[in-house]
């Protein structure tokens, strides 16, 4: 493991409050979708349909993105294509300077965070005001997103309420959420009406239409796409669907999965500019479609992952995210999702470890609404960094010392009876609480005992041989 990816997830691990914050929103979030999914009788087959859907746009990514294109320009909206992130910036900063803005509000989007728009809108000395409430506090904070669908899970009501107090103009009493919520209701609603642009992501983009639907609890995506002049959506290839019937199948599943909810609160689908005779609406309608990465996925085996709906089941039932929390992966998007996208995005050479921090116990793919095969994607990565020579030679040493022993029956059978009585003298009341070379596990948890007898022993044993 490289000592970066050691420290943060030391440092999350002493983090007590951060635990219970986790502990907090994800404990909700599983029993919610348990109960969502407990009460519809055909989950299970519209998962499948749900995977299906998807499968059938990745394999046909081209003719769909070819008929999105063709109908969001019939509906007067403007498509722009970036192959990377720093294309994507250029655009959207282009667009920003071409209207004139000074100042922009932004309703959550993961895309945004992954090509750096937050920082590239710093850059170009645009004032940027996150409007979901979640994103804000992470804003205020000066934090990044610790989750893709609950950004400020790593804060606990408490500190918001801090953080409320001491950058709010009007914070009130913040005795309840609901008064923390009416604190940063006040505090934005002048920004949602000054802005010149705003940006926007897109939960789908929907192709026999060109039109993007966008899914809030609060309302914010409205108000952050109506009253400016300009909005600009920036969405990622993958986010295709053929039809509206299409979305609305896979908006039952992503909610449900979400947030346990049969709906959100807002359900919004955007089809190009104000028209004459529409009461609001932008003036012009700009939307950037984001590769970075994407189309290579397809011919690097890991097509299965453009299924992924950003819904973050695989997040609350993940048992290292619900330890380390966010934060201790270091790329944009955490948990099993995020150690499949990681490497894509940074390259394996860099987050080779988030592969690897997983028990392999399956329960991401038991949730994942679409049922990607996120272990075998995992192990993927896996597999090619030992076969690109990332692993460290002490690893690489270990394996081959493995091996050789495990292909001599004599010798393993030789090695074990030495090992075990060693590993016993450590052991207290069944554990071991500390043992040389074995410290980059016993730190944070014990190792069980190794049993007095081999398993062979005590099959021997059973069948009366000596
Ligand atoms: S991989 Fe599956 S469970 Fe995880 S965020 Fe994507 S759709 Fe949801």
């Amino acid at each position: 493991m490289s000592t970066a990816f050691t420290a943060r997830v030391d440092a999350a691990l002493a983090d007590r409050t951060l635990k219970i914050a986790i502990d907090r929103t994800t404990g909700t979030a599983r029993s919610k979708r348990a109960a969502a999914v407990a009460a519809w009788p055909h989950f299970q087959q519209a998962r499948a349909l749900g995977r299906d859907i998807k499968a059938h746009v990745t394999a046909n990514l081209a003719h769909y993105l070819a008929e999105f294109e063709r109908n969001a320009i019939a509906s007067g909206a403007q498509v722009h294509w970036a192959r990377n992130a720093e294309e994507a910036c250029e655009i959207v900063i282009g667009l920003c300077r071409q209207a004139g803005a000074r100042s922009v509000t932004r309703a959550k989007s993961m895309l945004g965070e992954e090509i750096g728009l937050p920082h590239a809108l710093a850059e170009a000395g645009i004032e940027r005001v996150e409007t979901d409430l979640a994103e804000h506090i992470v804003q205020l904070a000066g934090d990044t997103p610790s989750h893709i669908v609950w950004p400020a899970l790593h804060k606990t009501r408490e500190q918001v309420g801090e953080l409320f107090r001491a950058n709010h103009a009007d914070p009130g009493a913040l005795a309840s959420v609901e008064a923390m919520v009416g604190s940063a209701r006040r505090q934005l609603r002048a920004k949602f009406m000054a802005a010149d642009v705003g940006i926007s992501g897109a939960n789908f983009l929907i192709a026999d239409t060109g039109a993007i639907c966008t899914v809030t609890n609060e309302g914010n995506a409205e108000l952050t796409t109506t009253p400016p002049r300009v909005h600009i959506v920036t969405a990622g290839i993958e986010k295709l669907v053929p039809s509206l019937s299409h979305a609305m199948s896979l908006l039952r599943l992503l909610v449900r999965s979400a947030t346990g909810a049969e709906l959100t609160q807002y359900t919004t689908f955007h089809c190009g500019p104000k028209r004459a005779g529409d009461a609001d609406g932008p003036q012009a309608f700009h939307i950037v479609l984001v590769d970075n990465g994407r189309s290579k996925m397809l011919t690097d085996g890991l097509a299965e992952m453009l299924s992924c709906l950003r819904c973050g089941a695989c997040l609350n039932h993940c048992v290292v995210y619900r330890h380390i929390g966010g934060h201790a992966y270091g790329g944009t998007y955490p948990g099993p999702m995020g150690s499949v996208l990681t490497p894509v995005l940074d390259g394996l050479e860099t987050s080779n470890d988030l592969p690897k921090a997983c028990t392999l116990n399956g329960q991401c793919q038991e949730v994942c609404p679409v049922m990607i095969p996120l272990p075998t994607l995992l192990r993927g990565w896996r597999d090619r960094s030992w076969r690109e020579g990332l692993e460290p030679a002490t690893v690489r040493g270990a394996v081959w010392a493995w091996r050789l022993m495990v292909m001599r029956p004599g010798l393993y059978r030789l090695a074990t009876r030495i090992a075990v009585p060693m590993m016993r003298l450590f052991a207290r009341r069944g554990w071991i609480a500390a043992m040389p070379l074995a410290g980059g596990w016993t730190r944070h948890r014990d190792f069980p005992a190794p049993a007095r007898q081999t398993f062979m022993d005590q099959i021997r044993q059973q069948r009366g041989q000596s």
